[in-house]
């Protein structure tokens, strides 16, 4: 009989690899006494819809699974050790470390047991105690389970302020190899059922303000990246296909990473950190540049760049599109220019109404002028020509210029 504390030292770790809900393991000193003393375990950040960075309890229900994706250490031909809280030891950790200010919030996953409408009332048993017995306004997050009915749905989104359903892996073809009971039509008809209804509530909530909210932050998933072959291409088409089909908020791309005995199926080796990286900024860039996934890599090149970010890439290989006249061009044309960053782009248009841009007045706005010049026009600048140049080789230090790694996501 395992104690609460042991269950949670397994149900924390078993959560830790659901990246959707951004960091996880910050430590918060406690007295080393009971259950509120966390030691980091479970913990992570997040951020809610209003820009505000939450700590969340990150835990499961259960790593019991009666499914076996081969990917995930959870699977039930996986030998580890099992846990399994009640609704209410979660309900009351949630309010024991609420009570200790260790947390905001709740992120509440799960193994799929018995079924998904079993496993999915469960999740919800937690959450409704939570506001309606103990009255919690902390945030919720709670994992929507594929192929749960409807109902289940709706009433998750009225306790829940975020809801994901994970697709996984890329495409139809990696989940039938490596998830075999996870069918990516019914993932998605979970999502579209959240979908659905939110643009319901909304509706309602225009209406009448006393309508009840339904997951008020939307919806994210997850996508497992490099267990399979599927290349990025693959990957941004398939999340260009989420965000446009069920105004998801967030896609994360995780890393596959080994473990020990895995199966022999999957790699040996690590996804690459940078190439997680080289997916958020591709996102950033869908999401906020209008970038289509189809201009970030190609046909003969469906891999983005490990040693350069994709806009750089992008403007490096279409010189046709540059230079662009920061005092002229639309907003669109700016966005595309390598070193503006989109809050830069609102500034410019801002200020041209008054005067005319200068390289000292985007060097004020913090510009990576080094990345820009080449590509952009001020009333004292004009780049020579754009010469196409070689992708850079890995030595040259890597770009990150946009925040668009997990860790500043919001949930
Ligand atoms: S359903 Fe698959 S991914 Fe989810 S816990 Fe079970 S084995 Fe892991």
């Amino acid at each position: 009989m395992l104690t609460t504390q042991e269950k949670l030292e397994i149900l924390a770790d078993a959560a830790k690899y659901d990246a959707s809900c951004a960091s996880s393991g910050a430590k918060r000193a406690g007295n080393g006494k009971g259950i509120g003393h966390s030691d980091g375990m479970g913990i992570c950040h997040s951020y809610t819809p209003d820009g505000r960075c939450v700590s969340l309890l990150k835990i499961l229900l259960t790593n019991v699974c009666t499914y076996d994706c081969v990917f995930c250490v959870n699977r039930v031909s996986s030998d580890i050790r099992r846990a399994r809280f009640t609704p209410e030891e979660v309900v009351n950790l949630t309010l024991d470390f609420y009570k200790r200010n260790y947390i905001e919030g709740l992120f509440l996953s799960s193994g799929i047991i018995q079924s998904p409408d079993y496993t999915m009332e469960q999740l919800i048993s937690v959450a409704k105690q939570l506001r309606q017995v103990h009255n919690f306004g902390g945030y919720i997050h709670l994992k929507a389970i594929p192929g749960a009915s409807q109902l289940l749905i709706d009433e998750a989104g009225l306790h829940a302020d975020r809801l994901s359903a994970n697709i996984e892996l890329p495409t139809q073809q990696d989940l039938v190899q490596l998830a075999p009971e996870k069918k990516s039509a019914i993932i998605e008809s979970t999502m579209s059922q959240i979908a659905v209804r939110k643009d319901e509530a909304d509706e309602d909530r225009r209406k009448s303000s006393l309508a009840p909210k339904f997951a008020a932050a939307g919806q994210s998933t997850q996508m497992v990246v490099g267990a399979t072959p599927a290349t990025d291409r693959q990957i941004l088409t398939t999340a260009t296909h989420l965000y446009g089909q069920y105004k998801l908020r967030r896609i994360y791309y995780t890393g596959f990473s080994p473990y020990p005995e895995a199966d022999a199926r999957l790699p040996l080796k690590a996804a690459p950190l940078i190439r997680e990286h080289r997916l958020y900024q591709s996102d950033w860039l869908m999401r906020f540049y209008g970038f289509q996934a189809s201009e970030l890599t190609t046909e003969s090149q469906p891999e983005l760049s490990l040693t350069e970010d994709p806009k750089t890439t992008w403007a490096r290989t279409h010189p046709e599109f540059f230079p662009v006249d920061v005092n002229t061009a639309p907003r669109e044309s700016i966005l595309r220019v390598p070193g503006i960053g989109y809050r830069n782009v609102e500034r410019i248009l801002n200020i041209r109404k008054y005067h005319a841009l200068t390289r000292e007045d985007l060097r004020k706005l913090n510009v990576r002028l080094k990345q820009s010049l080449p590509y952009l026009i001020t009333t004292d600048h004009l780049p020579s020509s754009i010469i196409p140049t070689p992708e850079p080789t890995p030595e040259v230090q890597l770009d990150l210029f946009a925040p668009t790694s997990a860790l500043t996501g919001s949930v």
